[in-house]
Parts: structure tokens; C-alpha cells; sequence
């Protein structure tokens, strides 16, 4: 790779207050106070998100999730610039270093949306610094004298918004390490900007012998449109295994029939329920968390009315850098006698005791 990693974003996004107002996703007497917001925040809206969005309702989940709010403004004491501690865990530049068997490169620090609730708001944003050649090498020879990384995590920003051939030269770099055997890409382009999702992003992303994983990041089952779900199509016909990424989100997605509506949308796009995260102590989003507790409610509606194929695991990235936790109810305890109270889909406790085989 001869310079740094360069965006293929297109015209016509919506990247400033003016551009919300215009398109009339914003009343015009708002300006002055969504200005405050960009000043310190980047704002992007692609067409085929901005299209979803129900004129004129406030409360609309998907405009929430990318108009400025001047809540953003407003910092609580406990809320971090780098929210889930990657500085901490980062050796070199661009190279997160958490988990054993697992690194993460962001490649580029920039995304073809702006989500409002960011967990890495602070870095991304047109102009911040995308990884150059030189870290990118270092970060190869990193995972290089490592031999326990087993999957190499690239993400950003979102990495999908670089051209087929820089993904396919990281790629084909990250494929010649012989004990890398799976990639992860974390993207919100297939619901951003399916159109960009093509065929040749899709072959870029394959390697001979390697797994390729998509994370495909949709909050609100209306993002999974058909251009979504076609865009996941030729993802997953080139050979990507793929698996959602959401956020728990107030005024979104923090009713059971719309994680339901979202979970099942995601398995018909083929794409397995993984995560939905707590939302992170990014600063400036308290307004968009919900209770722990609250959370938990949700995930036992989730686990009496959908599959276990449409379940995802509710995580908390505990703050600090201590790594993720699954955070959801608990279905079992143990009893004082030794046995086991199970907890049905339903809600009724059941009696499970170990009958275990004689010597061992
Ligand atoms: S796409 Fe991901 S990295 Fe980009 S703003 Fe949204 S949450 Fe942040």
C-alpha cells in the first residue's frame, strides 16, 4: 500500500446541520443549536438511511440515531473518552491487543453514517487520522510475532468505506499470516450504503482457506431494507459468514416487539443474532441508555418468544478495558441441596438435578 487508507465515499451524504435542515429533516430554528453539536461531533446521513425516515415525526428511530441531539453537549461524570479502555490495550498504533487469541486494527477513522451514540465518537470523524502504510506494516508484523492471534478483528470506523483494493491488500496481507485463520470485519455499510456493498467488496473480503466474518451493524429492523438484505446476499455468495451487531438504544429499540421485529429481520438477511450491546459511556449519551435491569426484561422477552437462531448474547464492554461481559438474565441457580431451579421460556421454575455416571 503506497499512502493511507482513503474512503470511497460518495456525494450526496448529508454531512452538516444545513444539509439536515435543506432535506427537511430539521426544523430550520433548530440550526443554532445543532451547529454547537458539529462543531464537536461529525454528522453524516447516507440516502438510503435519510429515505427511511418518516417526515415529520420527532420521534422517528431512525433520524434519532444520526440528527444531533444537544444532549451530546451535556457530559455525565462517569462517561470517558475511550469508553471500553483501547488505549490501554493498544501496544501500536491502530492495533488493540485485549484478548488473547484476538487483535483489532481500525483501519480508517472514518464512516459513511455518523451514529449518535458512538462508542468511539471522540476518534472518528472526517479528518481523523486513517491508518498509514507504515502502522499498517507494523501492525502486520505485530500479529505476525504473535502466533496465538487466531482472528484479526478490522474495524474503525468502518472499513467497508475503503475501495475493493484496499480491502483485498489487507486482506491478503492479514490471509499470508499462516495462523490467522479468521477475519473479522465490523461494518455498517450493508444498511449505510448497500449499493457500495458490491460484488467486488464481497470477493475482497475472501481469502483461500481463511473464514471471513461480517459484523453488520442495524439497530431498528427498518434499516434491514431489501437493498440491506441484498447487500447481505452477496456477501454471504461470496462466502462471508455473517453476524449482527446492535446497540440497545432508548426511543429505538427499547421495546420487546421491535428487538423482535430486529432480530428476525437480521436472520432473514441471514444474519445471525450476535450482540446487542449495552450502550457505552461514550461522552454525551446518557440519554441514550436504558437500565441494566431493563436490559434483562427485554432478553427474557426475547428468549420466550424467539429462537435461539434469533437470540442475541446482551454484552457489557466493562468500562476501563476489562473486556466484554454477557449481562443478561440469569435461567438457572443453584439450589442448597445441590440441585439446579431452571427457568422455562415461560417463566416457571423447574427442579434439575445431575444424574451423573458411577465413577466419575
Ligand atoms: S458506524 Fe460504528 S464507528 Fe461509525 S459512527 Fe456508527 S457506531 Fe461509530
Amino acid at each position: 500500500m503506497k499512502d493511507r487508507m482513503t474512503p470511497r465515499l460518495r456525494p450526496r451524504r448529508l454531512t452538516g446541520p444545513q444539509d439536515l435542515v435543506e432535506t427537511g429533516l430539521v426544523e430550520p430554528g433548530r440550526l443554532d443549536e445543532l451547529e454547537a453539536v458539529a462543531r464537536r461531533y461529525a454528522i453524516g446521513l447516507t440516502p438510503a438511511l435519510a429515505e427511511l425516515v418518516e417526515p415529520g415525526d420527532p420521534a422517528d428511530p431512525i433520524a434519532r440515531q444520526f440528527v444531533p441531539d444537544p444532549r451530546e453537549l451535556i457530559r455525565d461524570p462517569a462517561e470517558r473518552d475511550d469508553p471500553i479502555g483501547d488505549d490501554a490495550m493498544s501496544p501500536i498504533k491502530g492495533l488493540v491487543h485485549r484478548y488473547p487469541d484476538r487483535v483489532l486494527i481500525k483501519l480508517v477513522a472514518v464512516c459513511a453514517v455518523y451514529c449518535r451514540f458512538c462508542f468511539r465518537r471522540e476518534r472518528v470523524g472526517p479528518g481523523s487520522g486513517s491508518l498509514s502504510e507504515a502502522d499498517f506494516a507494523a501492525a502486520l508484523d505485530y500479529v505476525g510475532a504473535h502466533p496465538e492471534i487466531w482472528e484479526v478483528i478490522l474495524t474503525g470506523g468502518d472499513p467497508l468505506t475503503l475501495s475493493p483494493r484496499r480491502i483485498a491488500a489487507a486482506t491478503g496481507a492479514l490471509a499470508a499470516i499462516d495462523h490467522v485463520k479468521v477475519m473479522r470485519w465490523h461494518t455498517r455499510m450493508p444498511v449505510a450504503a448497500p449499493e457500495q456493498v458490491t460484488r467486488g467488496i464481497a470477493r475482497a473480503l475472501m481469502a483461500e482457506g481463511k473464514t471471513t466474518v461480517v459484523a453488520v451493524h442495524a439497530n431498528h429492523p427498518r434499516e434491514l431494507t431489501k437493498s440491506a438484505r441484498d447487500a447481505c446476499r452477496r456477501l454471504m455468495a461470496e462466502g462471508a459468514m455473517l453476524v449482527s451487531q446492535s446497540v440497545l438504544l432508548k426511543g429505538v429499540n427499547d421495546d420487546a416487539e421491535t428487538l423482535i421485529d430486529l432480530m428476525r429481520a437480521f436472520v432473514e438477511a441471514g444474519v445471525k443474532p450476535y450482540y446487542l450491546h449495552h450502550a457505552d459511556l461514550a461522552p454525551g449519551t446518557a440519554h441514550w441508555r436504558v437500565p441494566v435491569a431493563r436490559g434483562q426484561e427485554l432478553m427474557r422477552a426475547l428468549r420466550a418468544r424467539l429462537s435461539g437462531l434469533a437470540t442475541p448474547a446482551y454484552m457489557l464492554d466493562i468500562p476501563g478495558g476489562h473486556g466484554k461481559a454477557p449481562i443478561g438474565p440469569q435461567w438457572i441457580r443453584r439450589g442448597e441441596d445441590g440441585t439446579h431451579a431452571v427457568t422455562d421460556p415461560r417463566g416457571s421454575e423447574h427442579i434439575y438435578a445431575d444424574r451423573l455416571g458411577s465413577g466419575e
